[in-house]
């Protein structure tokens, strides 16, 4: 029944009754946990953003090729990277309250002079408290500066998955994103939103129909040979092009990451799909912001709310951003 106003002519109230609508409210303190974000890299008012938008914990991973000043990376450039984010870790959850495991690792996004140096050390990493898991890494189509080859990239991901397996650590596996990059810009400005040298990308090393997806079957050809669970791996960058194989042919978890949909095409309604088709007890989200690219540290909170518009219940929502990775990583209890 709608409720009479004092109003000349009937307004939207009369047309809207409260009613009509319970407002989800528990989503506005509902905690979150950001499963992949180089959050290191950033400044402080966006890590302080963290906190004011409600995140709980996050797995801050310190693997990448964008931060190492020097190509080819070597052992140590990459040490320098773990080694960075231990040195700053408490400092940040003692200013801003939230919870931060570290998940360290090897990318294949540009060449290692010496990988094997790397796993060498990574074993005494590894049984850190502080460490939660192990990557990002997984085979990668296209370096950056210098091509490396398709073996000794397997190579480096089985060795850091027997790693895992060994320290009883997830592994967070990059996933290459399949989508073609938005339109041709002009020569010399690079990739808009992208602080890197992207003219250095070099010709891929994998070459089928779908190089993408033919690097995620790879990395679990690594997964099995190195006797890791499909459940000990946390698919990141989860979109349409390998969701099916991920969730339908793996047990392994899939993390949207919903951080810079300008250059994945990845939004909450590739989450909502994902929970619809599969369920939510293998699905995680993310932001992977990092400060080489324009990315959105209020980008899960506003897919909390945006699943709910989505027609995704409030317990599904809090099981993907909150109770599936606090199980998966450890944090947060
Ligand atoms: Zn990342």
């Amino acid at each position: 029944m709608a409720p009479s106003y004092p109003t000349q002519r009937p307004t939207d109230a009369t047309h809207l009754p409260a009613d009509e609508f319970d407002l989800p409210t528990a989503l506005l303190n509902l905690p979150w946990i950001d499963s992949h974000t180089h959050a290191q890299t950033l400044s402080w008012a966006d890590r302080e953003r963290y906190s004011l938008a409600g995140c709980r914990a996050m797995v801050m991973v310190a693997s990448g090729y964008h931060w190492t000043p020097y190509k080819p990376v070597t052992a140590a450039d990459v040490r320098f990277l773990w080694d960075d984010a231990i040195n700053r870790r408490r400092a940040i959850e003692r200013d801003h309250f939230f919870e931060a495991g570290l998940a360290l690792g090897a990318h294949t996004g540009v060449r290692i002079e010496n990988p094997a140096d790397l796993v060498g050390s990574m074993a005494d990493y590894c049984g850190l408290d502080e460490v939660v898991a192990v990557g990002e890494t997984g085979v990668t189509p296209t370096q950056h500066v210098e091509s490396w080859e398709l073996d000794a990239q397997f190579e480096l991901v089985r060795a850091q998955m027997e790693l895992a397996d060994e320290h009883d650590l997830p592994v967070i596996l990059h996933t290459p994103n399949a989508r073609d990059t938005g339109p041709d810009y002009r020569p010399g400005v690079g990739l808009p939103g992208f602080e890197l040298n992207t003219e250095l990308a070099q010709e891929p090393v994998l070459t089928g129909e779908n190089p993408a997806l033919e690097a995620v079957e790879i990395d679990f050809d690594a997964a099995r040979e190195a006797g890791l669970a499909e459940e000990q791996v946390v698919a990141s960058h989860a979109d349409p092009n390998n969701v099916d194989y991920l969730l339908g042919e793996t047990d392994c978890y899939a993390s949207f990451t919903v951080g810079y949909e300008w250059l994945t095409g990845v939004t909450a309604a590739d989450v909502a799909e994902a929970i619809e088709e599969y369920g939510p007890d293998r699905v995680l989200v993310e932001t992977d912001c990092a400060n080489v690219l324009d990315t959105d540290v209020f980008s899960v909170k506003r897919t909390i709310l945006e699943l709910y518009r989505l027609g995704i219940d409030v317990d599904h929502i809090r099981q993907v951003v909150f109770e599936n990775p606090r199980n998966v990583y450890g944090l947060a209890d």
